[in-house]
């Protein structure tokens, strides 16, 4: 593939690893494949959107989500595309709708995310500088051919572009060759996905998928990642 793994980037940390994210709200599903990521001693981040929707149920298997040792992180009260919001909103109405309305909600339900994601990875340098001020770091998407993009070499960082694991989008060679260049060049590799095999969805990981990138990382001895521990 000429041309597609030219950027490499060369990084410090003590150990490699991947970081393994999932946005929006398909708590049931994340929470079926919760055996999956223990199977291989992963710990994921899940960014929630629209938390205000969550029924009681779906918290206590958020609850036991974290409990399990992954990340709860933060993806907006209605997960509008925050470039085209400002637009029309001024920055303080723009933080009470999309930041504090639902951070506040799940604050009062003992959930502290302190790490942020973009809707549809839309961001400015002045957003990020406004939600840097609240959390330790804001991930985007990357959708570029810049794959390095996807890849740190420390654990502090503010800005981080996600490699999407979903249908249609990277290969499992793109992203073996991915995992093969952060372990050896001591990075950390942050991917995204949304849920986890549901044909019905529009943005969905395959099971087998998943599990090749699981497996890839074990069989390296590589560092499964929160994203708060990557973050300033
Ligand atoms: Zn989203």
């Amino acid at each position: 593939m000429p041309g597609c793994y030219k950027y490499e980037r060369s990084g410090n940390m003590d150990k490699p690893g991947i970081a393994l994210t999932f946005d929006d709200r398909s708590i049931d599903n994340w929470f079926k494949y919760l055996s999956l990521l223990d199977s291989f001693g992963a710990k994921a981040t899940f960014y929630i959107s629209s938390y205000h929707l969550l029924t009681i149920e779906e918290k206590n298997k958020l609850r036991e989500i974290q409990r399990h040792g992954h990340e709860i992180a933060y993806h907006t009260t209605f997960h509008n595309n925050l470039c085209e919001y400002f637009k029309l909103h001024r920055i303080n109405d723009l933080m009470q709708m999309e930041i504090y309305q639902d951070l506040k909600k799940m604050n009062r339900d003992g959930f502290y995310p302190r790490t942020f994601a973009y809707p549809f990875g839309s961001h400015d340098y002045y957003l990020d500088n406004q939600l840097l001020a609240i959390f330790k770091s804001v991930r985007a998407l990357n959708g570029g051919n810049d794959l390095a993009k996807s890849v740190v070499g420390t654990t502090s960082n503010a800005i981080l572009y996600a490699l999407s694991m979903d249908n249609n989008r990277r290969s499992n060679n793109t992203i073996e060759r991915m995992i093969d260049l952060a372990n050896k060049n001591r990075n950390c590799l942050v991917m995204v996905g949304h849920q986890i095999e549901n044909a019905n969805a529009k943005y969905q990981v395959p099971y087998e998928k998943l599990k090749f990138i699981l497996k890839k990382a074990k069989s390296l001895n590589m560092n499964f990642y929160l994203i708060s521990e990557i973050s300033y």
